[in-house]
């Protein structure tokens, strides 16, 4: 069955905060489970539901928290279906099958042996991603193994692995060693001891480069992702393969403590979690699994310290700003811009046999449109006092005293705002009969009464609820949801697809009958697609 679910897209969809279309899917958490979500591979599902404006909520069902492909993990299941005991036994036995081939106590004595054996003797199968021991090297002849694997290199796994993630956009987002540089200066700079990653390989990586280089530094990581590979590298204390959608650790309980004894070292004086999720991701449940570590730090807290908070560093797109301070209203929006992303050429490695890496200032694919302007919309979200991040003044930060903030050369202080409203490194304009900031390409609109590009099509999306379309509530609020389905803590995206799908949608639907979506869906989300990106772009 066509399961109404497509990750894919929602990276511009969600954080368009409010600029709801006309369906989607939305996580649901309901406040007591009366049963407990079923799993799949990747530990416990997510509860989603699809809704479609003008209608009360569909049927719900489980689904995969971690995959955004239904080729990675093709788990459903409706909320009230019964499954017999064959069925369950089955779904258990593709859950261990899936399950990686080692387990991470094996992982570690194979990287104690691999680290002893002389250089020559030291290598790396590319086909299949994994240090290689004598006694495997015949299984591996055959392979892409690269030899005379060095200590440095065992020091870079970021290095020699392959981007296993994004395949379809050939890029996978690795900090550019400035950036990450810039991110362990200030880390250091901020006086932590202890930097919890999830899922920042390359900052762990960096972190752990320092400390035991010639200038040693004394700041410790514990890396927590979903990317089995790295367990190969790193010992028990610090690496927990992970899934930040659920909280949910594969190696059980003994990994559940490492973590929680990591977070509550020095009565959890000196730690920060810095995280980076992929963008397709929803925020929700990254938001639920973050108050998880929190608590966990907590819990090691003396008396005295309870009005502290765990300090996060959020690395993720300014268009969920709205989104995150939902969640966490206490944390503020950084401007610092020049926060770039390696880019992976994988067909070009495949032919090299080496990773090319470029940094998103030089490659022709980011610089955006005909100004050349360099896009990135990443940016740091944090608890931390924005007064304490001093931004580098060579490049062209200052330090605004109305906001007590540093930020970017061009994003000038609004009288009007109160602010120093730029969120993407150009002047913003103020706009009296919005009566805000709006980026320099729009203008008012008299039709839509808000600013907008000047080639919109009006009436677009409005900010509606789902159900009856007024402007003043979100579905999950809306007097018409019954009752009894009402969901107290939902969270929206969009189900827009990428053109490929949206192709091969619209072949099937020449073939399948009873396929739910029809021909004008598919060209409105087109549309809805193409406006984010303008969105985003313009
Ligand atoms: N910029 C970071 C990497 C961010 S890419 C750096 O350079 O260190 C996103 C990372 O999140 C990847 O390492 C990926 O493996 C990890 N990830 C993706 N989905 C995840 C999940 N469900 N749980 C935990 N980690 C995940
Ligand atoms: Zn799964
Ligand atoms: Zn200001
Ligand atoms: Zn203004
Ligand atoms: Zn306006």
């Amino acid at each position: 069955m066509a399961a109404p679910r497509d990750w894919l897209g929602t990276v511009e969809a969600e954080g368009i905060a409010g600029r709801q279309g006309s369906s989607g899917v939305e996580v649901v958490f309901p406040s007591d489970p009366a049963t407990p979500a079923p799993l799949c591979p990747h530990g416990p599902t997510l509860l989603f539901v699809k809704v479609n404006q003008g209608k009360e909520e569909t049927r719900r069902f489980y689904a995969c928290s971690a995959c955004r492909d239904r080729k990675d993990c093709n788990f459903f299941q409706w909320e009230d279906e019964k499954l017999s005991g064959a069925r369950l036994a089955a779904r258990e036995a593709h859950n261990q099958k899936c399950q990686p081939p080692l387990s991470r106590t094996q992982c570690v004595e194979r990287y104690v042996k691999f680290i002893e054996l002389p250089l020559s003797q030291r290598k790396f199968c590319q086909g299949c991603q994994q240090l290689l021991l004598p006694d495997d090297w015949e299984r591996h002849q055959e392979h892409r193994v690269v030899g005379d694997i060095s200590v440095t290199q065992l020091k870079r796994p970021s290095q020699l692995l392959y981007p296993l993630e994004n395949k379809k956009t050939n890029a996978q987002y690795l900090f550019t060693d400035r950036s990450c540089q810039f991110l362990v200066d200030l880390l250091s700079t901020l006086g932590f001891t202890r930097v919890l990653c999830v899922g920042t390989p390359r900052l762990h990586e960096l972190i752990r480069l320092k400390a035991s280089g010639e200038k040693k530094s004394n700041i410790k990581s514990l890396l927590l992702d979903i990317d089995f590979r790295y367990s190969q590298f790193y010992m028990e204390d610090s690496f927990c393969h992970y899934n930040m959608f659920n909280h949910h650790f594969f190696d059980g309980k003994a990994a559940l403590e490492v973590c929680r004894t990591f977070l509550q070292e020095d009565k959890g004086e000196g730690v920060i979690m810095v995280t980076d999720p992929p963008f397709g991701g929803l925020v929700e449940p990254l938001a639920v699994t973050f108050k998880k570590l929190i608590a966990m730090w907590k819990e090691g807290q003396s008396q005295d310290s309870n009005q502290k908070e765990l300090p996060i560093f959020w690395i993720f797109p300014y268009f969920f700003e709205f989104r995150i301070r939902q969640f966490f209203p206490s944390f503020c929006m950084l401007d610092y811009q020049r926060f770039h992303r390696t880019f992976i050429c994988v067909d070009e490695a495949m032919k090299y046999g080496c990773m090319l890496e470029v940094d998103y200032d030089n490659h022709a694919l980011y610089k955006h449109g005909k100004t050349g302007r360099k896009q990135s919309p990443v940016r740091i979200f944090t608890n931390i006092p924005p007064n304490k991040i001093i931004l580098p003044s060579e490049e062209g930060y200052r330090f605004c005293p109305l906001c007590q903030r540093y930020v970017s050369l061009e994003n000038q202080h609004c009288e009007h705002c109160n602010s120093c409203t730029s969120k993407d490194g150009r002047k913003w304009n103020h706009c009296f009969l919005c009566k805000k900031c709006v980026k320099p390409s729009w203008i008012h609109c008299s039709i839509c009464s808000h600013c907008a590009l000047p080639d919109h099509s009006c009436g677009g999306p409005k900010d509606g609820c789902f159900i009856c379309g007024e402007l003043d509530h979100k579905r999950s609020t809306c007097p018409k949801i019954a009752t009894s389905k009402k969901v107290n803590n939902t969270l929206f995206f969009r189900a827009v697809r990428k053109q490929k799908q949206r192709k091969s949608n619209k072949m099937k639907m020449g073939t399948t009958k009873g396929q739910s979506m029809n021909h004008t869906s598919v060209t409105r989300k087109k549309s809805r697609r193409e406006r984010a990106h303008q969105y985003l772009c313009s």
